[in-house]
């Protein structure tokens, strides 16, 4: 008997070959292929006629062949064909197309999908260039052909991979007619297990699964083309949310196990609070505030708080994060500090060891970093296990190789933007009889819906109030030509005393493709080594996947475009290091420069910072590696040179250099060469707004969930139907369902139900996300 959990060689129309080739693509059972929706839909119940469709739009059109004919005249051969539509007529084009002669014959019906545009040389009709196609089943077809792709809206699929016997590829046709029939043998077969809960799809209005897989892919007569192209259609919300609901339990039950895991229960009494009024050097935020007050209501828990602080640059986390630091050495642990590089390791310390002097009870701070020498690392560790260190600052990798702790109450993770969720929490996995509390900070705003799956196993607090006293930095575009001028302004800002940061996106010369602009690949090649300077680190891994993209690329390019191409990227792309000679003895001559980039030593970088810290240099010619919280407030003014190349989680996070002091900050983005229309996007945004979650929700549209991570490895579930850009109210509503699920609030469920759920959740968490437990 077939069931969803049939393995694909064992469905009609699959076979042994194609199943191998499914498996590749993940596709193992009924279930997994049921779940490979449609991407697009062709209404062929009611087509569009050529008169109402207009040029520029994406459009299918239903027409009769007329003709073919292939024209060699010109460098490439190009197959044509005339399809007709009453008095209209569509020219079809495909560049190389010689292999789709004999194809075609007139009086066939054809359906073709792709851009329209309008022809020259006829008034009134069309063409279009490389469309997809597919001829219609006539009268002489096989009943289901007909029945499944003409007269109905018809689905269409990326292809699974596979050939048919003779050789095609498994196309749209081919997944028609196996679902068709597949869900025809489920139908009748015993009634399916249906893993969301009666209960739960009655109050939502969702319909039940198989109805639900069965309108996605065969959409009944009067289904809206628009539902069904947003993927808003019921029978897709019930797939959306079932996928959801599953990610946000799991997260939930996640949650609820650290619920009954022994914390420590600090207590926050006038003595804790009075430890930190004597070191506070300032009246904190509305915001800073709150946030401490929902991190200390989660420490006097006797649970172990699990909570993520997000803030953007500036707002001052560091400060809070080093209160909380106080109420678990006021109660008599230790706290541990980890910075994601060792600039910021021994800034964070720099800067505790101040506010920390300000008390009259003398804190005992120790750092360990990778450029102490051996005796100092084993003289730091030694503090550490016998209780001697309080506070302990240094990097991450550090510290998680090989520190024991007398007595570890709290773990502070700054992770700025890297995000190392996988490796989180290695720090804590000994077996003792309390688990200490982790905070992890990051300063890059991410979107509410990547906090939810990537984040859902924390608490989220936000601190969305800048510190008082700071005017809004002034940003604005200009381009190469006007770059005089923009030297000068810098110079201005110099002889005003101030300091400045001219950011280039690559370090040297204009084939230097190595762009330092995104994050690292993977948090854990990091791991075990010094992460002095990652950006050295990880270097060579993110050239070669950038250069394999590149080569992807503009193998998919056609000649023409690829010429085209290399008359607009060859000129100069401005550099660093060459940017820095011609600076210093052209337009900024006689001011002090300085250059820093990822491929210095991590001293040279070191006292190159120092430098500019200490007002020694007055424009740092960079790349993006000071993009990671270097503080240095008398710098008033950031030039982005090629901002059109940037993302805009780096040029926001460029931006946040400046803008720290009280003087007047100003960023200024300069665009270099060809700016596309998303590049434009981005630096409109920039003007308007220094909201960093705006920023992001822009950023996570452009990008993608993978790529605004800058890694599928982040901890990203690889949903089948989801997405998070598109299904974010259904996410939040997973969200509160989930919750009240797992806590036993939702009404009217089964023990039968009960029973699926977590059978289903088991599955769902081993084999779509990886996690083994559930
Ligand atoms: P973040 O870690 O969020 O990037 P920081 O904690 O480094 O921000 O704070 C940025 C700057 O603002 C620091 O110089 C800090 O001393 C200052 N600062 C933080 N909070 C306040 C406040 N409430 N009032 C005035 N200045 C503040
Ligand atoms: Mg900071």
């Amino acid at each position: 008997m077939l069931d969803l959990a049939t393995p694909v060689q064992l469905i009609k129309g699959v076979g042994p070959r194609n199943a191998e080739a499914l498996r590749k693509r993940g596709v193992e059972t009924a279930e997994d292929l049921l779940y490979h929706l449609p991407f697009r839909y062709e209404d062929r119940l009611d087509p569009k006629p050529l008169s109402a469709l207009k040029a520029g739009e994406m459009a299918s059109v239903i027409g009769e062949v007329r003709g073919t004919a292939t024209l060699r005249a010109r460098s490439m051969p190009i197959f044509e064909m005339t399809v007709g539509q009453g008095l209209g007529t569509l020219k079809a084009m495909w560049f190389r197309g010689t292999y789709l002669e004999g194809k075609f014959r007139p009086g066939q019906m054809v359906a073709l999908y792709g851009k329209l545009e309008s022809s020259r040389s006829t008034v009134g009709s069309f063409k279009m260039v490389q469309p997809q196609f597919e001829i219609l089943p006539g009268p002489e077809d096989e009943n289901e052909a007909v029945l499944l792709e003409v007269g109905r809206i018809v689905p269409v699929y990326e292809s699974l991979g596979g050939t048919t016997p003779w050789g095609a590829k498994l196309g749209s046709r081919w997944m028609r007619q196996v679902v068709w029939r597949l869900l025809d043998d489920l139908a009748a077969g015993p009634q399916l297990i249906d893993p969301v809960p009666h209960s739960l799809r009655k109050r939502l209005g969702l319909p039940g699964r198989l109805e639900a897989l069965r309108a996605a892919h065969f959409p009944p007569a009067g289904t809206g083309m628009g539902d069904l192209q947003a993927f808003t259609t019921p029978g897709h919300a019930r797939l959306i949310f079932e996928e959801l609901f599953y990610l946000e339990l799991g997260l939930e039950l996640k949650r609820k196990r650290l619920r009954d895991r022994a914390g420590i229960a600090f207590t926050a009494d006038d003595n804790v609070r009075n430890a930190i009024k004597q070191v506070l050097p300032f009246r904190p935020t509305a915001a800073q505030k709150r946030v401490l007050g929902e991190i200390v209501e989660d420490m006097r828990k006797p649970q172990p708080m699990r909570r993520l602080l997000q803030g953007d640059v500036g707002s001052g986390k560091t400060i809070v994060a080093l209160e909380a630091a106080l109420v678990a050495i006021e109660g008599g642990y230790q706290a541990v500090l980890m910075a994601p590089t060792e600039i910021l390791a021994t800034q964070h310390y720099l800067s505790a060891r101040k506010l920390l002097q300000r008390s009259s009870r003398q804190y005992k701070v120790t750092l360990l970093t990778g450029s102490l020498d051996e005796a100092e690392k084993r003289r730091a560790r030694r503090r550490i296990a016998s209780g001697d260190a309080e506070l302990i600052i240094g990097t991450q990798a550090l510290i998680q190789a090989k520190v024991d702790f007398a007595n570890l109450g709290l773990v502070i993770v700054d992770e700025q933007h890297r995000f190392g969720v996988r490796q989180r929490f290695t720090l804590m996995k000994k077996d003792e009889a309390t688990e200490p509390d982790v905070l992890v900070m990051t300063a890059t705003p991410i979107p509410r819906t990547l906090a939810l799956t990537i984040y859902g196993d924390l608490e989220v607090s936000v601190i969305d109030e800048l510190p008082p006293g700071r005017s809004p930095i002034i940003t604005r575009r200009t381009s190469e030509e006007r770059a005089d001028d923009v030297w000068e302004f810098v110079r201005k800002q110099v002889t005003a005393g101030r300091q400045a940061y001219v950011v280039y996106p690559v370090i040297e010369g204009a084939n230097d493709d190595q762009p330092e602009l995104d994050f690292p690949k993977d948090p854990s090649e990091s791991a075990g080594q010094n992460t002095g300077a990652p950006t050295i680190a990880l270097k060579a891994p993110a050239k070669k996947a950038a250069k394999k993209v590149a080569a992807k690329k503009s193998a998919k390019k056609s000649a023409k475009t690829k010429k085209d191409d290399e008359l607009f990227e060859k000129p100069s792309l401005r550099a660093a290091t060459d940017m820095y000679e011609e600076l210093r003895h052209g337009a900024l001559h006689g001011l002090r420069l300085g250059l820093l980039h990822g491929r210095l030593p991590s001293d040279e970088k070191e006292i190159i910072m120092q430098q500019f810290k200490r007002g020694d240099i007055d424009v740092l010619i960079s790349t993006t590696v000071i993009e990671v919280g270097v503080d240095v407030p008398n710098a008033s003014l950031m030039v982005i040179e090629h901002a059109e190349r940037f993302g805009l989680a780096q040029m926001h996070q460029l931006r946040g250099r400046v803008g720290r002091g009280t003087a007047k900050s100003y960023c200024i983005l300069m665009t270099g060469g060809r700016v596309s229309p998303e590049a434009e996007q981005r630096l409109d945004a920039m003007v308007r707004t220094q909201n960093g979650f705006e920023l992001a929700e822009l950023d996570l549209q452009q990008r993608g969930p993978g790529e605004f991570f800058g890694t599928r490895q982040a901890g990203l579930p690889d949903f089948r139907v989801a997405n998070l850009v598109r299904d974010r109210r259904l996410l939040e509503l997973a969200k509160s369902e989930a919750s009240d699920f797992a806590n036993l609030r939702t009404k009217n469920v089964t023990e039968d139900e009960r029973a699926i759920v977590r059978t289903q959740l088991k599955l769902h968490w081993q084999r779509r996300y990886g996690l083994v437990e559930a």
